[in-house]
C-alpha cells in the first residue's frame, strides 16, 4: 500500500515519534493529540480498518488491544480510553487500522 500514510510511517518515509515496536505492532504519538497522552497503536500488516478485518486477523486485533494496555500500564495511566473509529462518519480519516490510546485527562461520555 504505497500511498497509505501509516504504511509510509512504518517504512520511515514519514517521521513519527515511536512509543513501542515489536514484530507485528508499532505505536507512536498522534500528531494532533486530543489528550495529554494520545498514542496510535497500529498493525504492521495493512488492514484498512475494523470493517475489513478477516477471521484470520483475530490475533492482530487482539494484539492491538493488549499492546495498548501494556503501553497504558507502562505510562502509569490509571484510566484511559481505547478507540477504533470505523468509517468516515465515525471519524476514521486514515484507512490503516489503528487503535487510539487516550489518557491523562477526564474523558467525557458520550463522545462527540
Ligand atoms: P482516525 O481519524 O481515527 O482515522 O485517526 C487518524 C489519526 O492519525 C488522527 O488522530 C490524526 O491526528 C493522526 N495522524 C495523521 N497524520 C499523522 C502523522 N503523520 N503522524 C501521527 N499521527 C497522524
Ligand atoms: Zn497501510
Amino acid at each position: 500500500m504505497g500511498d497509505c500514510l501509516f504504511c509510509r510511517i512504518l517504512k520511515k518515509e514519514i517521521p513519527s515519534k515511536p512509543v513501542f515496536e515489536d514484530e507485528t505492532t508499532y505505536a507512536f504519538h498522534d500528531i494532533h493529540p486530543q489528550a495529554p497522552t494520545h498514542i496510535l497503536v497500529i498493525s504492521k500488516k495493512h488492514v484498512a480498518g475494523v470493517a475489513e478485518l478477516q477471521p484470520e486477523d483475530e490475533g492482530l486485533a487482539g494484539r492491538l488491544i493488549l499492546r495498548a494496555r501494556q503501553i497504558a500500564e507502562d505510562l502509569h495511566l490509571k484510566s484511559y480510553r481505547l478507540v477504533f473509529n470505523s468509517g468516515p462518519e465515525a471519524g476514521q480519516s486514515v484507512f490503516h487500522i489503528h487503535l487510539h490510546l487516550l489518557g491523562g485527562r477526564r474523558l467525557h461520555w458520550p463522545p462527540g
